[in-house]
């Protein structure tokens, strides 16, 4: 879990110098409002994840929001099908900037099992993802893994990054329009 001594910083007497960059991703990762899309078992895995022994809260998520506008973690965990596809990027899109997605399980990530005429063969046919958590279901260490490869993402992110040339593109060949657009 991030604390104030992990910021890149120039320390003195009564002071701590850093850039607004890495004090905003400081506390933008450790202040996640997830949004769960649960579809099937990785779901329950998900479930567990928030549970007392595994705990999410203790890195500062244990508010669940399933108000796409009040969230800016989207776990997709499950098995999308291609009905759903259109749903889920509903979603992604009434999410506000900055926001992040985790593709939790093989079905989310790529189908899974179900290479089939009616299976979404992986989230990012329809929306961008961050980052990937293999497994047939994964266990909720490494969902929680995946979490903390995410809260790395959000520290390290420029808060500019979102207005830049290779966001913007990344978005356009998912057909999204940004709503902060400058
Ligand atoms: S990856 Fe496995 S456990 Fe997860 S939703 Fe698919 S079939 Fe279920």
């Amino acid at each position: 879990m991030g604390k104030i001594e992990d910021l890149e910083a120039i320390n003195g007497a009564g002071y701590q110098l850093t850039t607004l960059d890495k004090a905003v991703g400081l506390a933008r990762a450790n202040s996640m409002w997830p949004l769960p899309f649960a579809t099937s078992c990785c779901g329950i895995e998900f479930m567990a994840t928030m549970g007392s022994n595994y705990d999410l809260s203790r890195f500062g998520m244990e508010r669940m929001s399933f108000s796409p506008r009040q969230a800016d973690l989207l776990i997709v965990a499950g098995t999308i099908s291609k009905k759903l596809g259109p749903v889920l990027k509903q979603v992604y899109e009434q999410m506000s900037e900055p926001k992040w997605v985790l593709s939790v399980g093989a079905c989310a990530s790529s189908g899974g099992i179900f290479d089939t005429y009616s299976v979404l063969q992986g989230i990012d046919r329809v929306i961008p993802v961050d980052v990937y958590v293999p497994g047939c279901p994964p266990r909720p260490e490494q969902i929680i893994d995946g979490v903390m490869k995410i809260h790395e993402l959000v520290k390290t992110e420029s808060l500019r990054r979102r207005y830049n040339d290779e966001y913007k593109n990344l978005m356009k060949t998912y057909n999204i329009e940004l709503k902060n657009d400058e």
